[in-house]
């Protein structure tokens, strides 16, 4: 039973049905859920009329800032004209033109675009594809993907399976078998080369290959990697690891999956991110931010040459989503990318990046404050207990200081944004791409005054 809507207190009502997602439920029994209601540009307000900073986008999605009313329109319009239609063997006008301009987007020959809802569905999609591929070439054996420690791809069983974190993991098991794991590029707790980022890129780099001859190449279907990895708190790749990478997947046929379901559509400055990084993988995954997050959508994007033998005879990708590319969300994306042309939302995070790290890096005169790192408009800030020793919190430490004082005095400060520990104890910031140093300034200060308190409460 429901209560009345007109006298119902939504924050109680939200705990009584809304099964909030990653949430451990019995934190909210005595407390009140933070209810946001509406968005203006950086800006989110709660229930009570708050006002917080948006400093994730929402979940590193709101690209070009909240209350667009111009995409609201543009999705109004395409419900009107068709709501629903679905790919399946039909097209319908937006989804094409969104395939199209996604593709003039993606390097090289990556020209086939495959709709999804949302960004594991798309990693689900690349998996399955890379699996057919082999079998359709004859490569029957190859079904293995490689991923990298503490990266997180998605909640479906391939897409966990792929996620490099055991206790996500760990409810679900046993998963999709063959799935291994590699280090990721962490040179802040690089374990070799920590002082050379070249040859801590060629070492990383390299353990994919190891893994692949553990393996046998003859069973390795793809390996899966973010441009920057964000579970861990934002690692960036070291120069030349893209290169060797790509290296690598040729010389034992192995596809090569970017996973940009954050890093694409402007979080570092470019539309998709392998360009920024100047390498072409096999697949793009993609997804939050193609709408801003105006409504949802994700995508897997192929090479022509992968896509080849799915293009005769009888040959099928027996795969699909019932609302994978959507009328309103592929007419809402295309809206979406044209605000990204006319705005130069790419050009501003480029010309901004410079500043969003050097004002963060301003923090680093903090004890508690290890490490800033990231790129474009994507930063991770790692917590340590000695900045020497790079000592990590412990677990009480962790639910004490990281859950139980600054996540919650970041949102009291007016800042929402993520203390994580997927890994080390990180705050990660992604701010919508509308960000100016004013937005950078706040966020500093908020962090300032939070992280001071913490370090006095270690
Ligand atoms: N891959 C990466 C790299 C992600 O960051 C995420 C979501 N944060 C996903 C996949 C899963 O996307 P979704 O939640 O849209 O399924």
């Amino acid at each position: 039973m429901s209560a009345d809507p007109a006298t119902k207190d939504l924050s109680k009502t939200a705990y009584d049905h809304l099964w909030m997602h990653f949430t451990r439920m019995s934190s909210y029994e005595n407390n009140p859920v933070p209810t946001i209601v509406s968005g203006e540009g950086t800006y989110i307000y709660d229930s009570n009329g708050r006002k917080y900073l948006d400093g994730l986008a929402g979940l590193f999605v709101v690209q070009a800032g909240h209350g667009r009313a111009e995409l609201a329109e543009v999705a109004r319009k395409q419900a009107e004209k068709l709501a629903f239609f679905p790919i399946w063997s039909y097209a319908h006008p937006a989804a094409v033109e969104l395939a199209e301009r996604l593709a003039s987007y993606a390097p090289g020959d990556l020209n086939k675009v495959f709709f999804t809802t949302g960004g594991g569905e798309a990693v689900e999609t690349a998996w399955k594809l890379a699996k057919q591929y082999f079998k359709l070439t004859g490569e029957h054996t190859k079904y293995k993907v490689i991923s990298r420690a503490v990266a997180y791809h998605g909640t479906p069983q391939g897409a966990l399976s792929i996620t490099g974190l055991p206790a996500l993991k760990a409810p679900f098991e046993p998963l999709v078998p063959g799935a291994h794991k590699v280090v990721n590029t962490n040179i802040y707790r690089a374990p070799i080369h920590g002082d050379n980022p070249e040859a801590y890129g060629r070492w990383c780099a390299d353990q994919i290959e190891q893994e692949i001859l553990f393996e046998g190449p003859e069973t390795v279907a793809a390996v899966f990697l973010e441009p920057v990895q964000n579970a861990g708190g934002c690692f960036p790749p070291p120069p030349g690891y893209f290169q060797r990478v790509r290296e690598i997947c040729d010389q034992y046929n192995v596809l090569l999956v970017s996973d940009e379901t954050i890093c694409a559509f402007g979080r570092l400055g470019t539309m998709f991110a392998c360009d920024k990084f100047d390498y072409i993988p096999d697949i793009i995954t993609c997804a939050k931010g193609m709408t801003s997050g105006y409504s949802p959508i994700g995508a897997a994007i192929i090479s022509d040459r992968i896509a080849e033998p799915f293009y005769h005879g009888d040959n099928t990708f027996l795969h699909g989503y019932t609302f994978g590319g959507h009328p309103v969300s592929s007419a809402v994306a295309l809206a979406n990318l044209d605000i990204f042309e006319r705005e130069g939302l790419n050009k501003h995070v480029l010309a901004n990046e410079d500043a969003f790290r050097s004002t963060l890096e301003k923090l680093l005169d903090l004890p508690i404050v290890g490490d800033v790192r990231g790129n474009g408009f994507f930063y991770g800030i790692e917590l340590v207990k000695d900045k020497v020793t790079k000592e990590s919190f412990n677990d009480d430490e962790c639910e004490r200081i990281l859950y139980g004082y600054v996540s919650k005095a970041l949102f009291e400060n007016g800042l929402y944004c993520r203390a994580d520990d997927r890994g080390d104890p990180v705050i990660q910031l992604s701010p919508p791409l509308i960000a100016d140093q004013s937005t950078f300034d706040e966020i500093e200060q908020i962090l300032r005054t939070v992280l001071t308190e913490a370090w006095a409460r270690m």
